[in-house]
């Protein structure tokens, strides 16, 4: 299978024109033709020649994602399930919010970071997604905007889908570079966000790149004994290893962090928890902020359930009482499969 155009820098492609004997202001018009007007096929690509086409046809392909399935939600939510060229299966989500229209977007098949409680882990990795594919999952949510008669676009990005971004980190950076360049979908770096699982050191790689890219890190837990017992990942890197980079981070760049927390009832919601959450950021509280997350529940992990709200209420106000920015987000989607990896997981059950 041919790789999709969309996942070369811009820099790169013009390098690859020069030694297949192309000129350097083709990739001007190919770029227009593929994130302005927002052609479909190289054959629509009309100020090009005969054999320009060809060639690109004969080593590239645009877009490399089947669309299977889309369910829509009352609340304007969007969840696309594509199939790649290797018949694997991601997952997609448009969400529309009050500033704009968000997209989270899958890195990986599969997650081999294995958090007890997501359903994207469900399925170990099989492999990387090429910056292309992860590209090709924003081209198709702004065709599908395109098709309509209101204009709209994806202002935001969220790389919170199935997979760890970090794991992937080349691809991941490649992609960011093609969204956020101004010749391609011109998507602010202010207006991206990449959650990591808190692999420590992607995460001080990630503070020298300087991009102005937002990070996120899945915290959902203050201590190593409730983290360990539902991510991995901290026995790798336990939380002062964790906070170690988040301080390296900050150092760097000066630029706030989001802290996501899941509320588990019962494992991670107590008050004593968020006392602890808050002693373990206190000397950070200008440049972090907490976003406590309802559960999405997964039949496959049945131990867990969502938080009631009064618990979540109680853990909002020790954290804000200490002086912690802290927010309740908003839930999309409630009448779809809304948990990252559910829709994918569910139609992998039925077809086999
Ligand atoms: N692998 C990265 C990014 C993808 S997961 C990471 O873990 O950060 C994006 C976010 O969704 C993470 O904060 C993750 O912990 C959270 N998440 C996973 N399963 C969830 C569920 N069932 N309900 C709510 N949030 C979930
Ligand atoms: Fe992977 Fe993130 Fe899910 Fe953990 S929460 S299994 S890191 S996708």
């Amino acid at each position: 299978m041919k790789p999709s155009i969309y996942g070369l820098r811009k820099e790169v492609l013009i390098d690859w024109l020069l030694e297949h004997g192309e000129k350097k202001f083709r990739a001007n018009q190919i770029w227009e033709w593929l994130y302005q007007k927002r052609v479909t096929g190289f054959q629509q690509m009309s100020n090009l020649s005969k054999a320009t086409i060809a060639l690109l046809e004969e080593h590239f392909c645009i877009n490399p994602l089947k669309q299977m399935i889309v369910q829509e939600a009352s609340d304007g939510t969007v969840k696309y399930l594509f199939e790649l060229p290797d018949k694997n299966m991601i997952e997609t989500v448009l969400m529309r919010q009050e500033y704009g229209s968000s997209v989270c977007v899958t890195t990986q098949v599969g997650c081999n970071i294995g958090c007890t409680f997501c359903a994207s882990g469900l399925l170990k990795k099989q492999r990387d997604l090429t910056a292309g594919e992860i590209v090709a999952q924003i081209m198709l949510v702004q065709h599908y905007f395109d098709q309509r008669v209101e204009e709209e676009r994806v202002s935001h990005v969220v790389v919170m889908g199935i997979g760890e971004p970090f794991d992937n980190y080349a691809n991941v950076m490649d992609f960011i570079n093609v969204i956020n360049d101004a010749k391609g979908l011109a998507i602010g770096a202010r207006h991206i966000t990449v959650s990591t699982s808190g692999l420590v050191p992607k995460i001080k790689q990630f503070a020298e790149n300087g991009l102005q890219v937002n990070l996120a890190i899945s915290l959902h837990a203050p201590n190593n004994e409730v983290r360990s017992s539902i991510m991995r990942i901290n026995r790798s890197f336990p939380i002062e290893k964790l906070m170690e980079a988040v301080d390296y981070y900050l150092d760097n760049t000066n630029r706030r962090i989001t802290f996501e927390y899941i509320m588990l009832s019962g494992i991670n919601d107590r008050p004593e928890h968020a006392k602890q959450l808050a002693e373990l950021l206190k000397n950070k509280k200008k440049l972090t902020y907490v976003n406590l997350i309802p559960y999405n529940p997964v039949s496959e992990h049945d131990q867990y359930s969502r938080s009631p709200k009064e618990d979540v209420l109680r853990f909002y106000d020790v954290l804000k009482k200490n002086g912690i920015n802290c927010v309740i987000r908003k839930e999309h989607g409630t009448d779809i499969d809304a948990a990252c990896g559910q829709l994918r997981s569910k139609q992998m059950k039925k077809s086999s």
